[in-house]
């Protein structure tokens, strides 16, 4: 009887993993995986696991999440551990949801594996607490992939006068839809913000700026990257540990 695992392999740092995500690597007859799980990950698979890249690069999909689902599918009834590996959480903007629901409708059993989420595990890295007492009693994660002036627009603005932390995730093209917007809303101008790219690995860069200056001292800066706004970001003046 087959079984799949869908899987999060942490933010980047590779010791990020989970003992549960390594122990199914390790039995895998197949791994099927996205473009921000680190490759590196499958070195840890045993000989003769089938490895099936379905990732996907910002803005274009590779493969479309439909025939994702369908390869993971297809893989069930031909192996016994079937391990779909996505970056960070696979609950977080991972689509894992529509891939257990796949697999349920089809009548594979499934276990879901939670990961280490980039959205508070990059900030860590550089050094800024998602929460700080007296500064920031919640966070927001959002997905920024949407444009934030379509008429559809899922982000709820409005709730972000408060100054607490906002994590926008695949957010990096729309960098200045979102600072504008955020301005718009009643932030000042010189509000922290920060942009961290490639985080927890050895090409982490953090830019910190504000909402004014942040999209001009970004320019160029690589993906995988993330936002976060609010006052917590100047705490990484005394928490950056990883860049020292
Ligand atoms: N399920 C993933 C998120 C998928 S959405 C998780 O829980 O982390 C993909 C977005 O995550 C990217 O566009 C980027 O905003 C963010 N991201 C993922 N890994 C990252 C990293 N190492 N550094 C910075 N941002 C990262």
């Amino acid at each position: 009887m087959s079984r799949v695992y869908l899987t999060g392999a942490g933010p980047g740092d590779i010791e990020l993993l989970t003992m549960k995500a390594h122990r199914v690597i390790t039995q895998a007859d197949v791994v099927i995986y996205d473009r921000l799980a680190n490759p590196e990950i499958l070195d840890m698979a045993k000989n003769g696991c089938k490895f099936v890249y379905v990732g996907k690069e910002d803005g274009k999909h590779t493969l479309p999440q439909d025939e994702i689902n369908e390869v993971i599918y297809q893989n069930a009834l031909k192996y016994e551990v079937v391990v779909r590996l996505k970056g960070g959480d696979p609950f977080v903007f991972g689509r894992g949801g529509e891939e257990g629901a796949y697999l349920h409708k089809h009548g594979i059993k499934y276990d879901i594996i939670p990961g280490i989420t980039s959205a508070i595990s990059v900030p860590a890295y550089a050094g800024i607490p998602v929460t700080h007492r007296g500064i920031a009693v919640s966070f927001h994660v959002v997905t920024a992939h949407e444009s934030p002036n379509k008429k559809e627009s899922q982000i709820p603005w409005e709730n972000f006068k408060t100054d607490d932390t906002i994590i926008f995730l695949m957010g990096l093209r729309n960098l200045p839809k979102i600072s504008t917007k955020l301005m718009e809303i009643g932030k000042p101008n010189d509000y922290p913000c920060a942009v961290i790219s490639r985080g927890t690995t050895k090409e982490q860069k953090v830019i910190v700026g504000t909402l004014e200056n942040i999209v001009e001292k970004t320019k160029g800066i690589p993906s995988p990257a993330l936002i976060v706004v609010g006052k917590v970001v100047s705490l990484r003046e005394q928490l950056k540990w990883f860049e020292q």
